[in-house]
């Protein structure tokens, strides 16, 4: 309406290249914002909400498109999200170092499909691994010695699998229901069952109904210090047919060599309360599984 004179309640904006217009929001996002740092959306920008504006004596400054999105904070001090790191991750998916993806280097990133799905920071430090092997956390000290201690109780079955004349993977001890089982070696659990019943052993047939195979409970422990006969691979330690876990063991827990880690039980097929002590030496980032050709004799890794 050319020639009408409208007054302006906030003052009047002069627009660059575009038609002059009382203050507002609707035309400044700025106007009604301290000096600081603002994502579009926060301020009323919906065309722009992810991009963040620098806001300057309630005008607009500056306008930066945040490529990975705005990370809404208080007070003016938003700023453009940091890209995933993942969205570098060149081995597919899989647990990775910040420090090969340009994120945090003290953090583990869990990548899927470019995204980080989950992430834990390292006390430690990260430890990156050779090209399809997961990089993880590194462990805590190991204040034991890079050996296994034995299994408390009496020996009641050896090792006798893989060309040993049976089909027996690890070492029976018996003790007493509720005997308290110590980690044999420092490290990590990485593997926990409860909750499981006996299951009633057939002393005829020698072997326990289908139904209860490996039902039982356990605790497995990834050692520090990888194989103590060659420190360059992993080593994995099963406490099998446990009755309960000590207090504080889970998954993820550190345990350092001689800690509680569970009560001596009965769960599982099994003809009397024991521990099935098994160890499965495998190349570093390698998964470990029980009765394979994979396991070996523990009295092989035994402490003196
Ligand atoms: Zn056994």
């Amino acid at each position: 309406m050319a020639g009408a004179v409208e007054p302006c309640a906030d003052g009047c904006l002069d627009l660059p290249g575009a038609t002059d217009a009382c203050a507002s929001d609707a035309v400044e996002p700025c106007f009604n914002d301290p000096d600081g740092s603002y994502c579009g959306g926060s301020i009323g920008a919906s065309a722009r909400r992810d991009d963040l504006y620098v806001c300057v004596g309630r005008r607009t400054a500056r306008i930066d498109a945040c490529a990975s999105g705005c990370d809404d904070r208080a007070g003016g001090t938003d700023a453009c999200r940091a890209a995933d790191p993942c969205a570098r991750a060149t081995f597919g998916n899989g647990a990775d170092c910040g420090a090969g993806l340009g994120g945090d280097a003290a953090v583990l990133y869990n990548c899927q499909g470019g995204r980080t799905a989950s992430q834990a920071r390292c006390e430690r430090g990260c430890e990156a691994q050779p090209p399809g092997v997961a990089d993880r956390c590194a462990a805590a000290p190991t204040t034991g010695r890079c050996c296994l201690l034995r299994p408390p109780g009496s020996f009641v079955r050896g090792f006798s699998a893989c060309g040993r004349g049976g089909s027996h993977y690890g070492i029976d001890s018996g003790a007493g229901l509720g005997t308290a089982l110590v980690a044999g070696i420092s490290g990590t659990v990485v593997g926990v069952a409860t909750g499981h019943p006996n299951c009633p052993y057939n002393v005829s047939a020698g072997t326990c109904p289908s139904s209860c195979v490996n039902q039982f409970n356990y605790v497995k422990i990834r050692s520090d210090c990888g194989d103590p006969s060659d420190g360059g691979r992993d080593l994995y330690v099963y406490y099998l047919h446990v009755d309960r876990l000590a207090a504080g063991i889970g998954n993820g827990v550190h345990v350092n060599q001689g800690d509680p880690i569970a009560y001596v039980g009965n769960s599982g097929c099994s003809s009397g309360p024991h521990v099935h002590l098994e160890i499965v030496p495998v190349a570093r980032g390698a998964s470990a599984f029980l009765n394979t050709c994979t396991s070996v004799d523990p009295a092989s890794r035994y402490c003196s």
